[in-house]
């Protein structure tokens, strides 16, 4: 079927020149912002993230009221430098694992966006999914649509102008003391952050301060910063141009099928290009910029422009999928996505990563600690057929119950005399120390050095065994 189309607006096979490389979609040559008034998405795409959405707002706001055996599932204290996750307490003993999890974490995001580009960004970054399915809501219930949202803004400060204004800015102050609240609550836990809002203003002013800057911020971004924390702020957003391939699955227009784009129209029958340059897909770009120029750092993958073009192919007859979900070395070769040997490969890949840091997670240990010789003391004489060593032991009790903590000889007969008493009493979530002899009968000692294994009982179960070393004579030439 020939499709009429005229005012072919660009004649050149391909995507438009690169000028737009060199500036900001959202600014202008005078090098001020330009507001971005994006149109209200909708088709599967964005039902699809819309129900993403709910389920990342239920697990974002209920998370911090979920508690396991008396300790929030996650918290991330870092004043005080208090690492909960998955209800187990990390310690400063335990940064081997943080430094794993930020590697692995960084390989990820590598691996990820190599071979899924910014699917992150559109589906589930709390910026892109606060603004675009929370503040953007709000506000298209309270100033409607683009095209009104532009004529309010244009028009004088009457009564009405002031009351939309100060009623969407009102509701959007409220809901950014919600996040920061919540977000608060990840780092201080609910309990602390209920005792800042119900005490006394005088004993929590610091913590008052910070839910007030914490909530100004939220207001602040959400409210007037919007599209440039992603276009300006966010590292893993100028990142793309290094992360992303001519393989990687982004939202991409296809060139080819769309040029020589050319404006729609029943009256004449002159086919170009699928593109009718109708500019929806700009128009409901929530960082201003035009998909059709092709892989952009700005494009946060939300997905809006597919929905609004799959929307004009439709209308006009055409097949949908001429902005979709595709590589540039798809578009170019005329291939539908695949889920491509690459795509496996890094799947594979992240797949072990996150086994060997579960691994990690899951065996780490809830009394963890060290022991010492003693400095600067060699072995003592006990009588005349026993030897011992002096030792100094440290251990982090990580549980949330008291351990009482015994030591045994593991690998050699001999016998541990703790000073103050066995067992050691290990307080919950405390760290302990104690002194102790360890006493080997002097016809065991064969070597100046002998390795020995103390294990750490809790009652009759062991939890841990730690090696030492234990100093003896000089062994007679004989
Ligand atoms: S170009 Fe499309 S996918 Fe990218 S940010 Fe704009 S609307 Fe979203
Ligand atoms: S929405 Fe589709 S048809 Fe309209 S300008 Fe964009 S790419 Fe072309």
């Amino acid at each position: 079927m020939e499709i009429p189309v005229i005012s072919i607006s660009s004649p050149d096979e391909g995507p438009a020149p690169d000028d737009f490389r060199d500036h900001l979609a959202t600014v202008d040559a005078e090098g001020k912002r330009k507001w971005v008034f994006a149109q209200r998405p909708a088709g599967k795409w964005y039902q699809a993230r819309t129900y993403t959405s709910w389920v990342f707002f239920a697990i974002f706001f209920a998370m911090p009221f979920i508690y396991v055996q008396g300790r929030p599932l996650f918290l991330f204290n870092i004043p005080n430098a208090r690492f909960i996750i998955f209800g187990k307490v990390f310690w400063p003993q335990d940064f081997f694992i943080f430094g794993l999890t930020m590697v692995t974490f960084i390989i990820f995001v590598i691996l990820f966006t190599a071979a899924f580009g910014r699917l992150f960004c559109g589906w589930v970054c709390p910026q892109t999914i606060f603004m675009e399915m929370l503040f953007r809501k709000v506000e298209y219930a309270i100033e409607g649509d683009a095209a009104k949202q532009k004529l309010l803004r244009k028009a004088p400060w009457t009564t009405r102008k002031i009351f939309i204004k100060s009623f969407k800015h009102i509701l959007f102050f409220l809901l950014a003391f919600v996040i920061a609240n919540t977000f608060l609550s990840y780092i201080i836990g609910v309990k602390e952050l209920w005792r800042i809002m119900s005490e006394p203003v005088s004993e929590h002013i610091g913590g008052l301060f910070s839910i007030l800057l914490f909530s100004g911020v939220f207001y602040s971004v959400y409210a007037f910063f919007r599209e440039q924390a992603c276009t300006v702020v966010c590292p893993y957003g100028r990142l793309q141009s290094v992360l992303l391939d001519r393989n990687s699955m982004i939202v991409a227009y296809d060139h080819k099928r769309g040029e020589p784009r050319g404006k729609f129209t029943k009256k004449e029958s002159i086919y170009t290009g699928d593109c009718i340059d109708c500019f929806q897909c700009v128009k409901v770009c929530p960082t201003g910029i035009d998909i059709r120029n092709g892989t952009q750092m700005e494009c946060v993958g939300c997905t809006a422009c597919i929905d609004a073009c799959d929307h004009m192919m439709e209308k006009t007859g055409r097949a949908k999928g001429l902005i979709r979900y595709a590589s540039e070395n798809g578009i170019s070769q005329a291939e539908p996505l695949r889920y491509t040997l690459r795509m496996k490969l890094y799947t594979g890949l992240l797949c072990v990563l996150m086994v060997i840091l579960s691994g990690l997670l899951l065996s780490r240990k809830d009394v963890d600690a060290t022991i010492l010789r003693t400095p600067g003391m060699l072995f003592q004489e006990r009588g005349k057929d026993s030897i011992s060593n002096l030792y100094t032991i440290k251990v982090a009790n990580k549980t949330i119950r008291q351990v009482p903590l015994s030591l045994r000889m593991e690998d050699i007969s001999g016998n541990i005399q703790v000073i103050g008493g066995d067992p050691i009493p290990l307080k919950q979530e405390e760290e302990g120390s104690g002194t102790f002899f360890v006493v080997i009968p002097r016809n065991l000692i064969r070597e100046r050095k002998t390795g020995i294994r103390i294990g750490l009982y809790e009652g009759n179960k062991k939890i841990d065994e730690i090696r030492t070393n234990f100093l003896g004579p000089l062994p007679d030439n004989d």
